[in-house]
Order: structure tokens, then sequence, then C-alpha cells
């Protein structure tokens, strides 16, 4: 062929493949098809946070972001903060009927649904965040959590995780278990439950009467999250002994969607919020430690006395633990097989996380 008609062969083909080789009625329908996939889908998410709540508030906005533009402005997903379209803990029941799409919130919230509800969150002196995402993928955790979500019309996601909390503020320093006796302190969930058997008074108090609380006398201890979020509550001005963690090893956090509405959603769009939420859960997770160090320097220039519970303590709060989970399970089927298999699962990860993570993390 010579060069000149190569050229025109070659612009030929060209026109040819823009036009796809396609009739009129094809591009039509072709064009149709793409209008439609490109209609735009609208969730709403409420939470169970304040606007602007640093981590948790701020990384559901984010996700929100991220899904706006993987989905190419597709899927919309607007975030109400607490108390905008319904009570903070009013979420499960908004997004189980319908009347909202989604929300973040945390499993161990909705433990009056079902018991097992709590064990979503983790377990007092249980796995710790890694080994949780490890169970809900690979051991079972997932399908367990949508199967019991699921007669809720609930779809539940991993929607973060707030790493190890800690044990929390008190007025005065714990040396023995003698000193729990009677100690007044705000500890929800099945950490209270231990804390109950180890002869605490446990409280439950909502976040903005906590400090009022502990100021008065009227509480001699509280936990809440960690350094950073506990300093924003001010806790370390009336209680200077800060104690490390175990009832709380590593809450996941949960985004969950109305079953029906999820399922209504393009494979793209389910892909598209699978990923966004793993992607929001690694950065909160992330941003927990980040924020936990950088006030943990300002508390420790606040002389802030920093301390682990007596092992006596520790040992019978382990004890007290396992016959939480024997109580539980003898009233609740649904416990028996969640902790069931938790159990199995903490059994299967924790000799590999014995001589990897915790003796690395012994000898740096
Ligand atoms: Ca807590």
């Amino acid at each position: 062929m010579k060069r000149r008609d190569f050229l025109k062969a070659t612009a030929a083909a060209g026109a040819a493949a823009t036009l796809g080789g396609c009739t009129r009625e094809q591009i039509e329908g072709k064009k149709s098809v793409h209008i439609k996939r490109r209609r735009k889908v609208k969730l709403k998410l409420a939470t169970s946070w304040p606007a602007g709540f640093p981590i948790m508030g701020t990384g559901v906005e984010r996700f929100a972001k991220m899904v706006g533009a993987m989905s190419g402005g597709t899927l919309e997903i607007k975030v109400y903060p607490k108390n905008i379209l319904v009570p903070a803990l009013a979420v499960f029941d908004a997004t189980s009927s319908g009347q909202i799409d989604a929300f973040h919130s945390g499993p161990y919230y909705w433990k009056g649904k079902n018991p097992a509800f709590a064990l979503f969150s983790g377990a007092p002196l249980g796995m710790v965040a890694s080994e949780l995402t490890g169970w809900m993928n690979h051991g079972g955790g997932y399908d367990l959590w949508r199967e019991l979500y699921a007669k809720f019309n609930l779809y539940p996601f991993i929607g973060g995780n707030t790493g190890v909390q800690m044990g929390g503020w008190f007025r005065k320093p714990i040396e023995s278990l003698d000193d729990l006796k009677g100690l007044k302190m705000r500890i929800p969930g099945l950490g209270g439950e231990v804390m109950a058997r180890l002869g605490v008074n446990p409280i439950l108090l909502p976040a903005g009467e906590i400090y009022t609380a502990l100021e008065r006398g009227t509480i001699d201890a509280t936990e809440w999250v960690g350094p950073a979020l506990d300093i924003r509550m001010g806790f370390y001005k009336v209680a200077k002994y800060y104690y490390t963690g175990w009832h709380e090893p590593g809450s996941i956090l949960e985004l969950t969607f109305n079953k029906a509405r999820f399922e209504s959603l393009s494979d793209e769009h389910k892909a598209i919020i699978q990923y966004a939420s793993e992607a929001m859960s690694t950065q909160m997770y992330v941003e927990f430690m980040d924020q936990n160090a950088r006030a943990l320097e300002k508390l420790k220039a606040m002389n802030i006395q920093i301390r682990d519970f007596p092992e006596e303590i520790i040992e019978s709060a382990k004890k007290a633990m396992e016959e939480v989970a024997k109580t539980q399970s003898s009233v609740s089927a649904d416990f028996k097989r969640v902790y069931q298999s938790m159990e199995a699962y903490y059994r299967l990860v924790k000799p590999w996380t014995d001589i990897s993570e915790a003796k690395y993390l012994s000898i740096r």
C-alpha cells in the first residue's frame, strides 16, 4: 500500500471507530442506558454524633465526599448529625423502618434489641481492632452480624474503630479490689457488667452530664474513649488518675444501611460503599492513634497520673467476664453463637499475635 492510501485507510478506520460502527438506533439506545446509569441516587444518613464531632463525625463526612467522587456524582450521601433528622439513639429504628437510609453509630447501643449486638463492638479483655476486623471478614463475624441485623431490615458495615480505649478517670487511686467496692462509675455495656461483679456501682449518664457529676462527686469515676476525646470533656480538671484500658480493647463503629434500600442500589454503587467504608475505617483508626498521641502529650504536661489497674483487678475482671458471658449465653442463644464464634477466632489468632505484634511491641 502506498503511504497516501495507507493514511486515508487509517483515517477512515478511525472515523468508523468513533461511531463504533453503530446504527443511529443503537447509538440512541446506548445514550439512554448511559443516562439511566448516571441518574443520581440520594441517600440520607444520620449519625449519633454532634455536628463536626472529631474523628467519628468528620470521618463520616469524608466518607460521603469520597462516595460522591468515586461515583462521579451519581451517588450522593447526605450526612445529618445527631438530633437533626432523628435523635442520636433513634437512628437504628429510623433506618430499620426506612424513614432514613443509613446511620453511623456503635453496635453496643442496641443491646436492648438483642444482647448479641453488644459483641459486634468487641468484648472486654477480648480482641483488638486488627483481630476483630479479621474475625468479621474471615472468621464468620460479618455473616452473623448481617444475619441478625437482617431481622431488622438492616445491612451493616464496619464504620471505624476507636482502638484500645482508656480505662477511665478516677478521683482517687485504685490500689486493690477493695477500692472498687461501692465506687460509682459511669461505664456502660459489658464493661459495666464486669465492673458490677467487682463491686462497682455502674451508672449510666448522658454525655452532657458526666463532667458535672464527676466534679460534684455524684460519681467517683468515668470512662469515655481515649485522650483525644476525653481531653475535650475536661475530665482531667476534676480527676487526676487516668487508668489504662481493658474494657473496650478495639470498639467497632458501624455504618449500617436499610437492607432493602441497599439491595436496590446498582452493583457499582454497592462496591463504592463497601470500599469507601473500608477506607473510612482505616482512616478513623489511624486518626484515633494520631490524635490520642497528641492529646496524651498535653495531658502529661498537666501532671495527670497515668496508672495501670493492679493485677488482681485485671485477673478478677477476666473471671467476671467469663461469668457475664455464661449468664448472657444462658438467656440469649444469639449471644451464645456470636460469643462462641468470637472465642474460636480469638483462640486461632492469639498465638500468632503473641509471637508477632505483641512480641515486637514488648522489645522495641
Ligand atoms: Ca467508652
